[in-house]
C-alpha cells in the first residue's frame, strides 16, 4: 500500500476500508512514497519501498503530485515501478452507472494503454531522459516504440476484447507518425490476426476521439501507445462521470497495481473531498487480477479474491444508484471520501 500525494491518502485509505469490507484475504503492507516519502527519507522512492513492493502479491498506488518533482531525489514512483516490473499494459475501464449522471450512458469501453515507453521522457531511455535542450530555445522530444511492448500490449487487449464484446480498435497516428505508429500497427495486425474470432478495426487517434463523441457504443476495447492512451481514457472518463470514477490497473505478467486514472487533484485535498469510487473499482481489479494469477495449491484464494472483487462492484453499483445517499460532490453530492466510503461499505451485499 503507498498511499500517494494530495487526495491520495484518503482514497487509498478508502479503498482498503471497503476490501476489508468484503472480506477479502489481503494482508496489507505499508509503504512509504511520494511527498512523504521525501519529506521523510529523501527521496519520492525509497529503495525499502522497491524492495517491499517486489515481496508483495501486488500493489495499490495512490495518485502522485508529479508536476512537483523535480530532481534525482523525486524519481516519478508510478513511472519506474511501470517499467521495473514490467507493468506494460494499463488498463482502465469506463462505464456509466446508474444514478450518476452521464452524458453517453451506452459508452461502456477499456482503453488499454501502453504503459512503459513511448513519449513519455521520463522512462523511454536506460539513462537520462527523453527530453533534450540542445540551446535554450529547442527541445527535442525522444519517443520509444519497440515491436517487443507493442505485441505485449495488443496481446492483453485481444485476450480482454475476447472475454468482452469482441470488438478491437487499435488506435494511432501512422499517418504522420509512420515510423513509430506505423510499427505499432504492423505488430498490432500481426498480433491481432491470432484472434480470429475478433473484430478488429483501427482510427487515427484525433478520429477515434470524435468518433468516441458521437457513436460511443460502437466501442469494446481500444488499444494504443502511451499518450494516446493516457488523454483518450480522460476523455472517456469525462464521458461517463468524470475522473472520481475511472479505475486503473498496471497490469504485467508477474505483478499488478491498482492505480486510478485520476492524480492528487489538490483542490479537494485539504477538504477530503476526493471521490474514492475510482481507487475502491482499482482494488477491484487488482483482486480479480490476483485470483485469475492464481495460487498454485490454493485455489480458495483465488475464490476468494474473485469473490470480494464482485462485492466490491456491486456494493459502488447500489450507493451510487442510492440517490440521496451520501456522495462526494463531483458526482453532485455534499459528502466527503470517508462518508461516501462508509456509504459504499454499508451497501456490501
Ligand atoms: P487530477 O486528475 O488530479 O485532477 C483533474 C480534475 O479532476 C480536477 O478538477 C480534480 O478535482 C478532479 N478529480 C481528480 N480526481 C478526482 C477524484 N477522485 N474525485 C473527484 N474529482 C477528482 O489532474 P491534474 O490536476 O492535471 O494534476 C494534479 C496533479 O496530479 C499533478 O501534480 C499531476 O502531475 C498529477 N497526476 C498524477 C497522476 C498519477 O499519479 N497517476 C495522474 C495524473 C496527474
Amino acid at each position: 500500500m503507498l498511499p500517494g500525494d494530495g487526495i491520495g491518502p484518503d482514497v487509498v485509505a478508502a479503498a482498503q476500508r471497503v476490501v476489508a469490507a468484503a472480506g477479502a484475504p489481503v494482508a496489507w503492507v505499508p509503504l512509504p512514497v511520494g511527498l512523504r516519502a521525501h519529506a521523510d527519507l529523501g527521496t519520492t522512492l525509497p529503495d525499502v519501498t522497491l524492495k517491499g513492493v517486489t515481496e508483495c502479491d501486488g500493489a495499490l498506488l495512490g495518485p502522485l503530485t508529479t508536476h512537483a518533482y523535480q530532481g534525482p531525489t523525486m524519481p516519478n514512483p508510478s513511472a519506474v515501478l511501470r517499467t521495473r516490473l514490467y507493468l506494460y499494459a494499463n488498463i482502465r475501464p469506463v462505464r456509466a452507472w446508474t444514478g450518476v449522471p452521464c452524458r453517453y450512458p451506452e459508452l461502456d469501453v477499456v482503453v488499454v494503454r501502453e504503459n512503459t515507453q513511448g513519449f513519455y521522457a521520463d522512462r523511454n531511455l536506460l539513462d537520462g531522459n527523453g527530453e533534450l535542450r540542445p540551446d535554450p530555445d529547442t527541445v527535442i522530444s525522444v519517443r520509444l516504440v519497440t515491436r517487443a511492448a507493442c505485441a505485449r500490449l495488443v496481446r492483453a487487449a485481444c485476450e480482454l476484447a475476447a472475454e468482452r464484446r469482441g470488438h478491437l480498435t487499435l488506435v494511432h497516428k501512422a499517418n504522420v507518425l509512420r515510423l513509430g505508429d506505423g510499427l505499432f500497427l504492423e505488430e498490432a495486425r500481426r498480433v491481432a490476426a491470432g484472434f480470429p474470432a475478433l473484430q478488429v478495426d483501427d482510427l487515427h487517434v484525433d478520429a477515434c476521439s470524435m468518433h468516441l463523441l458521437m457513436r460511443p457504443e460502437s466501442f469494446d476495447v481500444i488499444a494504443t501507445t502511451n499518450m494516446f492512451g493516457d488523454i483518450l481514457s480522460d476523455q472517456t472518463a469525462g464521458m461517463t462521470g468524470g475522473l472520481g470514477l475511472a479505475p486503473g490497473l498496471n497490469a504485467g505478467e508477474a505483478f499488478a497495481v491498482a492505480q486510478a486514472v485520476h492524480g492528487s487533484a489538490p483542490d479537494l485535498a485539504a477538504e477530503r473531498l476526493g471521490n474514492p469510487v475510482a481507487e475502491i473499482l482499482s482494488v477491484a481489479l487488482l483482486l480479480r487480477w490476483l485470483s485469475r494469477r492464481g495460487q498454485p495449491g490454493n485455489e480458495g484464494m483465488a475464490a476468494a479474491t474473485a469473490a470480494a472483487a464482485q462485492r466490491i462492484e456491486g456494493a459502488v453499483g447500489r450507493a451510487l444508484a442510492e440517490l440521496g445517499g451520501p456522495r462526494t460532490p463531483d458526482i453532485g453530492g455534499r459528502g466527503d471520501t470517508v462518508a461516501f466510503t462508509e456509504a459504499i461499505c454499508r451497501a456490501m451485499a
